[in-house]
């Protein structure tokens, strides 16, 4: 007999804060007042209403660009940030000064749900500007009452100067810079000079091995933080100790998550991709946008006794999917491959070309392994095992650990050549 599953649902006070936000676009000639009109929204009082809202997209804010999504007078816009995309216009999120609070408070609440106190240092490395990462670190640090570094990404001899100097307790970074700190103070025998007890850590899809790598070579406990710039910024959910999932903060932000191809809503527990409504957001709300990462609620409650709904962590993104001789590959199964074997690191690029005279797609790996294993071999193993579970044959190059760029932002892991 068909039983159906549990999907979260808004509660009541939810569909009364998405109908104002309706409302309230539909009064202004922003970019989604216009589509509402069109689509003859006129507000939402319902479950089913709010599932008719179409959803929106990082399309539809390049469509808008500069400040077509602006939906409160400019006299109420303190702040922009921006997003950059790797094709066509960039984003523009313009923030209220309520918009630019509610960001700070969620982030402090981050911080606490990882255990950071007032009394921590927290180490701030993403960048600041236009990018919405340092300074939502920063404002969640001032907002707790803790000891913010502003260092910024870069300059590693002063990263680790700083850190011990000034006793740093919290080092806030991407995974991929937090491996290069690792690595550098593996190097360097400087463990025992730093203080860190915790890493928040932008999150992405990272694999379990890099995970282990930086715990152990810093002696830390790693907390994920998710957010995107169209959404606040960084600091809209966070693991808590118990480290399965994260919460998420459903006072500011309703989650569905959805089949990325059909739109339907998936039972909780499955995977797809997470659709965010902001609830209470004054200067660019936005309904039902499709992020493009890849996770699932998971259902029921957590250990830690917290009530705010959790999200898995991501696991990728709907559009990092790329085919090779037809067969459809999501980085985590390239991870998945690697960490398999002995020596390989964490950190991997793949570039991807078509061959016109063999009429073929050829996907170059670039792995990194330890200098005590032989190359030559690894590359055989990497190879030999690709092709058994992905039925495609790539080159593989083998390169010493630290020859790959540890970016300060998102790295770039697939590049096609192809077109
Ligand atoms: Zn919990």
């Amino acid at each position: 007999m068909y039983k159906e599953r549990l999907k979260m649902k808004l509660n009541e006070k939810q569909i009364a804060q998405v109908d104002a936000q309706i409302k309230r676009l539909l009064n202004t000639d922003s970019y989604y007042g216009r589509v509402y009109r069109e689509a003859g929204i006129t507000g939402c009082t319902c479950q089913e209403d709010f599932e008719k809202i179409p959803f929106s997209s990082k399309d539809d804010l390049r469509n808008a660009y500069p400040l077509g999504i602006q939906a409160v007078p400019d006299e109420e816009v303190v702040r922009i940030h921006s997003s950059s995309g790797t094709t066509g216009k960039p984003v523009i999120i313009p923030y209220t000064a309520k918009d630019v609070d509610d960001w700070a408070i969620m982030f402090a609440r981050c911080y606490e749900t990882a255990g950071i106190t007032n009394k921590d240092r927290i180490h701030i490395t993403p960048g600041y500007g236009l990018w919405t990462a340092g300074i939502g670190f920063q404002a969640g640090a001032e907002k707790l009452g803790a000891m913010a570094i502003p260092m910024g990404p870069g300059n590693t001899e002063k990263q680790l100067q700083m850190m011990v100097d000034l006793k740093s307790t919290v080092i806030c970074a991407t995974s991929s810079y937090a491996l290069l700190l690792a690595e550098e103070i593996d190097k360097r025998g400087m463990k025992d000079q730093i203080c860190l007890t915790k890493g928040v850590i932008g999150s992405e899809r990272w694999s379990e091995k890099k995970r282990e790598y930086i715990r152990e070579k810093l002696g830390i406990e790693l907390y994920d933080i998710y957010g995107l710039t169209e959404i606040y910024g960084p600091g809209i959910g966070v693991n808590c100790p118990d480290q399965e999932g994260m919460h998420y903060w459903d006072d500011y932000l309703y989650i569905e998550i959805i089949d990325p191809v059909t739109g339907e809503q998936v039972p909780d527990g499955e995977k797809g991709e997470i659709v965010i409504t902001t609830l209470v957001k004054e200067g660019a709300p936005l309904l039902r946008f499709r992020t493009h990462d890849l996770s699932r609620i998971i259902p029921g409650e957590c250990t830690c006794g917290r009530s705010y709904p959790r999200l898995d962590i991501i696991d990728g993104r709907s559009d990092d999917m790329f085919k090779v001789h037809g067969v459809n590959m999501f980085p985590s199964q390239v991870e998945e491959v690697l960490s398999q074997i002995d020596g390989v690191s964490s950190e991997y690029q793949i570039n991807i070309a078509h061959d016109d005279e063999k009429n073929r797609d050829v996907m170059l790996i670039t792995a990194e392994a330890e200098g005590r294993v032989n190359f030559e071999a690894t590359a055989k193993a990497i190879t030999a095992l690709f092709k058994s579970r992905m039925s495609v044959t790539p080159k593989v190059t083998v390169v010493p650990v630290g020859t790959l760029p540890r970016s300060e932002k998102k790295t770039k892991r697939v590049i096609d050549h192809r077109d």
